[in-house]
């Protein structure tokens, strides 16, 4: 039905990527943008489903992590693949975590400078939805003593989810949390700037549960503060203390649905704009439709792109040879065409010394 339709288009737009495609034409993704300590790596890995993200404290997420999420029918161990280590093929998620921090540390240096280069990873799982989605790197405002940022790291910052997002095929997953006043998110006016319409930016509200007594986030979720067509999810991940505790991915998201289910707060608002299962079926169903939306433009470059390639093809003339007195033919054909075209050129200068 559906589900199945969904999940091929998504394989389909996976198996343009891994055949390169991307680097020649834009594909539909999901980027995550956010200021740093947002909740963007602690929601991914929710959405994941797996404990696998560096996060915490300060600048964690240093480069871009590509992350293609693979749903696999069979209830089988999850595993993962880095592009940059192919040979390896990871089931520990310790150890996923521990790869992702050496890969950033060996290119973007230990001292919490940011790079644009992208770590990308492939996760096999029966826990996670098929989604491709870019952690980016959060955006800062001023540079983090003793580290080897620059001065200018907002824009730097800003400009890699610029660059990321300004893609009209790329759909902006806003992430801000409950505590700080949604018109002064910086992610979110960089989002109507790239997308002033509102057709492919989602906004995820984060730390619900640490926001102040007496206030809510009703308002924001119900889309009466900051219109966004495809609207708000309201989410909460694990705490630092969480963290801490070491409280695992599946008993967060349990904790999340109580949460949700009890507070009076939200009893009042809509089931489906809540919590991270909300999220993961907005953003399949929204990805689906905008493959679907996009899917004509991009035969079309494809076709394009295919011809263009032809013409190039034709242009190196014809192929060589296989046999061998054909190769010797070949041979004896060019030296004999560049013997007439050396005497063409000696005879021209000679007649002009005779002029
Ligand atoms: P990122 O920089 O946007 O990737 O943010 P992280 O996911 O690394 O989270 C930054 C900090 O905020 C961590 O200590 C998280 O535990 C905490 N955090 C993130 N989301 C929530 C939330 O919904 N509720 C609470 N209480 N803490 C959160
Ligand atoms: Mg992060």
């Amino acid at each position: 039905g559906l589900w199945d339709n969904m999940r091929k288009m998504v394989t389909l737009i996976d198996d343009l990527r891994d055949c390169g495609v991307q680097d020649y034409i834009k594909l539909p993704r999901i980027c995550v943008v956010g200021m740093q300590s947002a909740g963007k790596s602690s929601l991914l890995e929710n959405i994941c489903g797996l404990d696998f993200l560096p996060r915490g404290d300060g600048v964690v997420t240093r480069r871009p992590l590509e992350l293609r999420l693979v749903h696999i029918q069979e209830r089988l161990q999850p595993w993962a693949i880095f592009k940059e280590v192919p040979e390896k093929k990871f089931t520990d998620f310790t150890k996923v975590r521990e790869e992702i921090d050496r890969l950033t540390d060996s290119k973007a240096g230990q001292k919490k400078n940011i790079l644009p280069d992208p770590i990308e990873l492939t996760i096999w799982s029966p826990d996670c939805p098929d989604l491709t989605i870019i952690d980016l790197p959060g955006i800062t405002l001023i540079p983090l003593k003793d580290s080897d940022q620059p001065d200018n790291i907002e824009e730097i910052t800003l400009n890699m989810c610029r660059r990321y997002c300004e893609d009209e095929r790329t759909i902006i997953l806003c992430v801000m949390p409950a505590s700080q006043d949604i018109t002064t998110q910086r992610s979110l006016k960089l989002a109507r700037q790239l997308d002033p319409d509102g057709i492919r930016t989602i906004g995820v509200i984060t730390k619900i549960d640490i926001m102040g007594e007496g206030s809510d986030a009703s308002k924001v979720l119900m889309n009466e503060e900051v219109k966004l067509r495809l609207g708000y999810i309201g989410v909460k991940n694990r705490s630092q203390q969480d963290i801490i505790n070491k409280v695992p991915v599946q008993k967060a998201l349990r904790q999340e649905e109580d949460y949700f289910a009890n507070d009076p707060r939200y009893s009042g608002i809509p089931q489906d704009i809540l919590g991270t299962r909300a999220l993961i079926e907005k953003l399949t169903t929204v990805l689906y439709q905008h493959i679907r939306k996009c899917l004509p433009d991009i035969i079309k470059e494809i076709d394009t792109k295919a011809d263009e390639c032809e013409d190039k093809l034709k242009l190196l003339g014809t192929e060589l040879p296989r046999d061998q007195k054909d190769k010797v033919q070949l041979v004896f054909n060019l030296l004999q065409d560049y013997t007439d075209g050396f005497k063409n050129t000696m005879d021209g200068k000679y007649d002009k010394n005779e002029a």
